[in-house]
């Protein structure tokens, strides 16, 4: 808002990826410490969800927002993502896959 655009221009990728590449690896230390490196990594490993780039054209636009415009990234998606969360062995996945959303969803709010 008072800040200048050049400065959003230059912190929104930091933001965008620092979430995608450094927040996982930190909520596995804060809730599954012993494991944190692995369980980051598998949440980091949620990025795949980003196939579904692929599908649209042009495949990156840093100004188009992804919720609900990609396939695996619509709420309907995302309510699969929150299912995931009730079951032990998806749940680190579903943690990753939410966090990824949410990432995402924050980008839409700059627009
Ligand atoms: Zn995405």
């Amino acid at each position: 808002m008072f800040l200048s655009l050049h400065f959003y221009a230059l912190i929104r990728p930091l933001i965008h990826y620092g979430f995608h590449f450094i927040l996982p690896f930190f909520i596995a230390w804060i809730f599954y410490k012993k494991r944190w490196k692995k369980v980051g990594l598998l949440m980091m490993a949620t990025i795949i969800v980003d196939v579904d780039h692929l599908m649209a054209s042009p495949v990156f636009d840093p100004n188009r927002c992804s919720i609900n415009f990609h396939p695996l990234h619509t709420f309907y998606a995302i309510v699969v993502y929150f299912v995931f969360l009730f079951f032990p062995k998806t749940r680190i996945i579903g943690i990753g896959l939410l966090l990824h959303m949410f990432t995402d969803a924050l980008d839409c709010l700059w627009l």
